[in-house]
């Protein structure tokens, strides 16, 4: 497909046409991963942040926020209680903290994979050099999610500080792959200033770089960030990007988002119809769920780890979906036994 027929698809605003495309896209997912919904859970273990994203709530200039750091501890905590839950993915999800040194996570990853040989550990905590990438992996990280955000250069600049550029952002990307972790990139849909041409190239890319993983959310408002009045983006982009990126990347594990359940009461349902086959619920402890607030009415149950697992099971099988808790690593890296 040509990149001014990307542009059409994703300007369409027809009911019956976007129908079809997302039961093309649950089609596709169904050939390889059926009715299956793989399961992660997500540790939000620091706010602290060195950067300065101008979407993002947690942002170092934002002194709202009350910040706060888990401990190792604390961390170790958490897997437990999703390991006993039934979870066998953790992701340590966090702002670019110099609170944590890569050492120090490079010590937290070892434990969890010395307590849970079997589990999966996927980090997501920004950018990094190829030797600290190389040193987590080393340690036994198996994933790493870093947002490419948006795949145009001068797009990048008006969501960022000067001091983060879209070219680093790619070059970890591919450092990552290069260390052979299962790599996610990903997108925020209808970022400030966004055009249908932005979100073509970000299926480019996405072409080009054939990530294991992709996370699409639509941008929400952080009230005290600069973007504070900028519109969010839709249910009906950010579902079309997903089920485009699923016709594009058929095998992709590819999430319903957080942000996606927290635009709309069923985002994450609509997501899984759409193409996605991944949800990510939160094992933080619940005192510290609402200070990881990278955007305003961000979705939380306040349910411990087992009944929210319960409920979105329940939520997946009124769709005619079933909640897997294996690893669930990308096709290409399975082990014979899965
Ligand atoms: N620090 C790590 C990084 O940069 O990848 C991980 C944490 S970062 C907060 C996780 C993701 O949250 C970002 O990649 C961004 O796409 C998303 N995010 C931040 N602010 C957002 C907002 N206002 N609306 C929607 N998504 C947002």
């Amino acid at each position: 497909m040509t990149s001014s027929e990307l542009v059409g698809i994703i300007s369409i605003h027809d009911e019956a046409f976007r129908k079809e495309l997302f039961e093309a896209a649950s089609e596709v997912r169904k050939l390889h991963y059926g009715n299956d919904v793989y399961v992660r859970g997500l540790i939000e273990f620091t706010n602290h942040c060195r950067n300065n994203c101008l979407y993002c709530g947690i942002r170092a200039g934002n002194t709202l926020v009350e910040r706060y750091r888990l401990t190792p501890e604390q961390i170790l905590s958490c897997c437990e209680d999703g390991y006993q839950t039934g979870y066998r993915t953790f992701v340590l999800q966090g702002g670019e903290d110099v609170g944590y040194t890569p050492i120090q996570i490079a010590s937290l990853v070892s434990s969890i994979k010395e307590r849970y040989p079997e589990c999966a550990v996927t980090l997501s905590v920004g950018e990094y050099s190829k030797e600290v990438y190389r040193l987590w992996k080393d340690a036994g990280a198996d994933r790493y999610l870093l947002r490419h955000e948006t795949a145009d250069a001068t797009h990048y600049g008006m969501l960022h500080p000067k001091n983060l550029t879209l070219a680093n952002r790619i070059r970890c990307l591919y450092d990552l792959k290069e260390l052979d972790y299962q790599v996610g990139c990903g997108f925020m849909v209808g970022s400030p200033f966004q055009t249908p041409d932005h979100l073509a190239k970000d299926l480019a890319f996405l072409k080009e770089f054939k990530p294991h993983m992709v996370g699409i959310g639509p941008f929400i408002p952080h009230k005290d960030t600069p973007f504070a009045h900028q519109p969010g983006g839709t249910l009906e982009l950010t579902l079309t990007m997903v089920a485009l990126t699923r016709l594009l990347l058929p095998d992709v594990l590819l999430p319903a988002t957080t942000a996606l359940g927290s635009i709309h009461p069923t985002g994450r349902e609509l997501g899984i119809l759409a193409g996605a086959n991944v949800c990510m619920p939160n094992l933080s402890p619940e005192d510290v769920r609402d200070k990881y607030t990278l955007y305003n009415n961000k979705l939380h149950t306040g349910a411990e780890s087992a009944r929210a697992l319960s409920e979105l099971s329940s939520r997946m099988e009124s769709i005619g979906y079933r909640v897997v808790t294996h690893r669930g690593d990308h096709i290409s890296k399975r082990s014979r036994k899965e």
